[in-house]
C-alpha cells in the first residue's frame, strides 16, 4: 500500500511467531524483516513520514522498560551529512495498551492486529491524524575502527574478515555496588584479544594463506553497529571479493564445551564447514535456545550479511564437559540477567576457565584457514533473507 507521507503503525516481531504459525515466515525464529531496525527502514524507504512498532513483551523478548530505557537517551547514528538518506521524521514505540487506544480511537475493529498476523491481510487507513515535535541537537565526533591484513600468496584481492567489536558502554549509571564502570570485558574485551590471538595464528602458519585474512575490530557496536556498519558502507576490500565473515562478541568462560552455537540456524554453509571442523576434535554444533530473539540480527556480521557476505556468528556452547546441559543453560540465563551490559561483566579469575574460549578460537581459526585455501566460496543457504542480494552482488 502506499503510505507516503503517513505515520504507518507495525507489529513488532513477525506474523509466524505472533500468530504460532510455523508455515508463515520462519516460524517461532526471527526473520531479518521482524526486527525492528528493519521497520524503521523499510518505512523510510517507502516514504512514510513516520513510524511507531507496537509493542508486545513476548514478540520483542523483552519489556517495554527496555525500550523506555534504551530510547530515553542520546542515540548514535553515523555521519550522514551531504548523504540523501531515506528516513522518517519521527520513530518510535507505543505499548500494546496505548495501540489499543488508538484503535479504540479510530472506532476500528480492535481485532485488526490478530488479523494483521493472517495470510493475506491488506493494511488500511485508521483515519487518525498525529502531529508532534521535538527538539534535536546534534553532536559530531569521531571514532575508529581498526583493521590489520595477512596478504594472500594466491588470491590476495580475495578476503576473509574476521570481527570484534572494541567499544564498550563507556561510564554509566551506578548499579547497586556504586560501581559505574562498564568494563565490558567478556563484552567484548574477551573476543578483542581473541582476534589478536587470531591473528598471530595466522602470521604463524608455515604456508601463507593463499587469501587475504583480515582482522578488523569495528567501534560503537553497543550503540547500533555502527562501525561495522559503516565500514559495509564504505568497505576497504570490496564486499564482492570478500569470501567471508567470522564474528566473535564475548568469548566463552565456562570451560571446554562439547559444543559450539552457532546463531542464526540454516542461514548458510559457514555453518557446517564449522560442523565438519568440530567433528575432527570430537565436538558438535547446536543452535540458539531463544531463535525468537533474533540475535543473528544483534553483532556486527549482521552488516556483512546485509551486503551478501556469508556470516559467521557463534555463541559459546552449554554442554560443558563434565556438567550436566541445565548446568551450561544456567550459567548462560546468569550471565544475561546478571552481568550483560552490567559494570559486573568484569574478568574474574576464581571464576573463568579460558580453555573453552582457546578451543573455540581453534574452530574458527580452522574455518578461515579452509577458506584461505579451498577452491570454492561458501554460499548462503535457499530460504535466507540474504541469499539474493549475495546473487546480485556477484552479477
Ligand atoms: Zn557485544
Amino acid at each position: 500500500m502506499d503510505v507516503k507521507g503517513k505515520i504507518v503503525l507495525v507489529l513488532v516481531n513477525d506474523p509466524g511467531f505472533n500468530a504460532h504459525d510455523s508455515t508463515l515466515f520462519k516460524g517461532k525464529t526471527m526473520t531479518y524483516y521482524g526486527r525492528w531496525t528493519y521497520k524503521f527502514e523499510e518505512a523510510g524507504r517507502q516514504g512514510a513520514k513516520g513510524c511507531l512498532i507496537v509493542h508486545n513483551t513476548e514478540a520483542a523478548a523483552y519489556p517495554f522498560t527496555v525500550v523506555q530505557n534504551n530510547w530515553n537517551s542520546s542515540q548514535l547514528r553515523l555521519d550522514n551529512r551531504g548523504k540523501k538518506e531515506e528516513l522518517c521524521d519521527v520513530i518510535g514505540w507505543v505499548s500494546g495498551p496505548a495501540a489499543k487506544k488508538l484503535l479504540e480511537a479510530a472506532e476500528t475493529d480492535t481485532t485488526l492486529f490478530a488479523k494483521a498476523d493472517q495470510k493475506g491481510f491488506k493494511g488500511q487507513s485508521l483515519g487518525l491524524k498525529l502531529s508532534t515535535s521535538m527538539k534535536v541537537s546534534t553532536e559530531y565526533n569521531k571514532s575508529y575502527n581498526v583493521i590489520g591484513k595477512i596478504t594472500g600468496s594466491k588470491h590476495a584481492d580475495e578476503t576473509i574478515v574476521y570481527t570484534a567489536h572494541w567499544d564498550h558502554l563507556g561510564i554509566g549509571k551506578p548499579d547497586e555496588t556504586g560501581d559505574s564502570i562498564y568494563n565490558g570485558a567478556l563484552d567484548n574485551a574477551s573476543a578483542t584479544s581473541g582476534l589478536l590471538e587470531l591473528a598471530r595464528g595466522f602470521k604463524s602458519l608455515k604456508t601463507k594463506p593463499e587469501r587475504t585474512i583480515v582482522f578488523l575490530s569495528v567501534t560503537a557496536e553497543e550503540q547500533g553497529l555502527w562501525g561495522s556498519a559503516y565500514y559495509a558502507q564504505n568497505p576497504v576490500y570490496p564486499v564482492n571479493k570478500t569470501v567471508a565473515n567470522i564474528n566473535m562478541d564475548g568469548l566463552n568462560w565456562f570451560g571446554k564445551t562439547k559444543d559450539i552455537v552457532v546463531v542464526g540456524k540454516g542461514q548458510n554453509e559457514l555453518e557446517d564447514y564449522l560442523k565438519e571442523e568440530a567433528a575432527k576434535v570430537n565436538r558438535e554444533i547446536s543452535f540458539e535456545l531463544h531463535p525468537e530473539a533474533g540475535s543473528y540480527y544483534r553483532s556486527d556480521h549482521f552488516n556483512f550479511a546485509k551486503v551478501g557476505v556469508p556470516a559467521l556468528y557463534t555463541s559459546s556452547g552449554t554442554d560443558i564437559d563434565g556438567k550436566d546441559k541445565e548446568y551450561g543453560k544456567h550459567l548462560k540465563e546468569n550471565y544475561t540477567s546478571k552481568n550483560y551490559h552490567r559494570p559486573s561483566d568484569e574478568y574474574d579469575p576464581q571464576v573463568w576457565k579460558l580453555d573453552g574460549a582457546i578451543a573455540d578460537l581453534q574452530l574458527l581459526f580452522q574455518v578461515g584457514k579452509r577458506l584461505a585455501f579451498e577452491d570454492k566460496w561458501p554460499g548462503w543457504k535457499e530460504n535466507s533473507e540474504f541469499k539474493a542480494i549475495r546473487e546480485k552482488s556477484l552479477q
